[in-house]
């Protein structure tokens, strides 16, 4: 691009930018330019690169996003709505990128060359986006878990990615074995079901259980336990502070409170067997040595875990954790499972087959780390796209459900100067599938107008560059996934149209504007 700069904030006078509207833009295409070429299966990599030469290869909108160093203020504004994408749907965050930078493109133009006023644009851009959710919502077809609809969303959401068919394969068998085990509420939430784990030196796999990334406390304990009964435990394990020791220096004193602390440390110890436990999964923030001590001198299984490991395997064996030492007077506080053990060679625990409800884990590997950070990264995308098509369908992918709407949206009637507000949603709608095209090397804007001539959800084929129905070809997108980009795209151009003045301000932290405000 021409201007070498407008990554960068350079205010252009001392405390007033009053082009502000050509500056954000600029801004906002700035951070675009540097994803949009990665959009879809033909989108090309970036190598990021840090001060420290640090390198690392990404196709993912976000991971690129999240690692630009100095950005202007309102590009950052892109960036957040692509991390919160992320969040909510955990795919189509180029997506929303580009789709709202078409908007700021579109409705820029609308302000300055036509003259119409930003409220106009803005409130066309509200009812429009509003509108087209609507309609994609109508067109979307459900699906259910062994519907090979399914298998080709994740194909679709991982087409994109380094190794995505192997990958794309592995998050079927996952959501396959978990099934309707990941029912939450009434509705999928394979966060709670899948667990994702990336490492080096194994091999890809499907783990039907979990895989704990742990040692056990000492090599001296058992390295596999059958017919486990296991107790989380999150209270502290340590029955005297380190606070104590430091205001008591009398010998006397330390003695006392020394055998005092090996009294108390084995009566927890001897509580928390005493209920049947033969495993601890240990997730205290402090554990006094001593009471690891005895927990190895009695040969208990133990792990130390963290406080997300916590809620797996609470879900897993059906355990409760004991948050306090009174807790373990409860009934029904331990879990099961049949097999739990130890890999010494891999750094890895297994539990194997707990009474409570199925989790599976996917190890997802690669031979770098930085292949297993993409890796990994691309099958929680494949993931959360399964989730978001399994509770609110699917509708064509490739662009192809977004052109198609683009009559239906323009046939809503605002009043006055609004209805050319409209065009600004109809342009973004029209150029996810203009700019994937355009990434395979086509002329984008040449098939998106023989996409258009041809039947409702009819896109482009990414190899031939004929028209081809999305539906036959099992080119699918999770509606979710759409609309909420969408609205992402929708909200941010709102924000960066209604902004007349870029102003240099004082101080803006949280203490110092609540003191204006006074
Ligand atoms: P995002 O970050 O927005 O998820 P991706 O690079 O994953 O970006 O691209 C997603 C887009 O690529 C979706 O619109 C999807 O429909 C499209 N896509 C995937 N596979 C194909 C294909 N074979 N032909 C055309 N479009 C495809
Ligand atoms: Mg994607």
């Amino acid at each position: 691009m021409s201007n070498p700069n407008y990554g960068v904030w350079r205010p252009m006078a001392e405390n007033i930018e009053f082009n502000a509207l050509e500056s954000n833009s600029n801004a906002v295409m700035a951070v675009a330019d540097t994803v949009r070429t990665t959009l879809g299966p033909k989108g090309l990599d970036k190598l990021l690169i840090d001060q420290a030469m640090n390198r690392h290869v990404s196709n993912d909108g976000v991971t690129i996003l999240l690692s630009l160093r100095a950005i202007h203020p309102v590009s950052r504004m892109i960036v957040e709505i692509a991390e919160r994408q992320e969040q909510l749907v955990g795919d189509g965050t180029t997506t929303a990128v580009v789709m709202a930078a078409e908007m700021i493109k579109e409705g820029k133009r609308l302000v300055k060359e036509l003259g119409v006023h930003p409220t106009k644009v803005v409130e066309g851009i509200d009812s429009g986006v509003k509108h087209a959710c609507q309609i994609l919502s109508e067109e979307a077809r459900k699906i259910s878990l062994n519907d090979v609809t399914l298998e080709q969303v994740i194909r679709t959401s991982l087409s994109s990615k380094m190794d995505g068919q192997t990958l794309s394969s592995m998050v079927i068998s996952a959501i396959r074995a978990v099934g309707r085990n990941a029912v939450y509420n009434g509705v999928f939430d394979f966060d709670k079901s899948i667990m994702v784990i990336r490492k080096t030196n194994i091999d890809d796999r499907i783990v039907i259980g979990v895989v704990l990334e742990r040692k056990r406390i000492d090599p001296e304990v058992p390295m596999q336990v059958d017919g486990a009964r296991v107790m989380i435990v999150k209270f502290d394990l340590k029955p005297v502070k380190e606070s104590w020791l430091k205001q008591n220096s009398k010998y006397e004193e330390i003695l006392h409170m020394e055998n005092d602390r090996a009294a108390k440390s084995k009566q927890i110890v001897d509580n928390m067997l005493a209920t049947g436990a033969n495993t601890l999964l240990i997730a205290s923030p402090e554990v006094d040595e001593v009471v690891e001590n005895l927990l190895v001198s009695k040969k208990v299984f133990s792990v130390r875990i963290s406080t997300e490991e916590v809620d797996y395997l609470a879900r897993y064996t059906g355990a409760k954790p004991i948050r306090m030492i009174e807790d373990l007077k409860k009934n029904n506080i331990l879990g099961t499972a049949d097999r739990i053990y130890e890999d010494e060679n891999n750094g890895v625990i297994y539990l194997e087959n707990g009474s409570a409800k199925n989790i599976v884990t996917m190890i997802v590997s690669g031979t770098t780390k930085e292949t297993s950070l993409e890796r990994w990264r691309a099958a929680i995308d494949g993931i959360n796209a399964a989730e978001a098509a399994l509770n609110n369908g699917i509708v064509s992918g490739g662009g192809a459900a977004e052109l198609h709407i683009i009559e239906k949206v323009k046939n809503l009637r605002l009043k006055g100067l609004e209805q050319v507000g409209l065009e600004v949603v109809t342009s973004a709608l029209e150029s996810i599938m203009r700019q994937i095209l355009t990434n395979a090397g086509f002329n984008g804007l040449e098939k998106v107008m023989a996409a258009k001539a041809s039947p409702n959800n009819f896109g482009i084929d990414i190899d031939s560059g004929k028209p081809v129905d999305m539906w036959k070809k099992g080119v699918l997108d999770p509606l979710l996934v759409k609309t909420m980009a969408l609205q992402a795209a929708g909200e941010i151009s709102k924000s960066v149209l209604r902004i007349d003045r870029n102003l240099a301000a004082e101080d803006l932290s949280q203490q110092a504007v609540s003191e204006i405000r006074r």
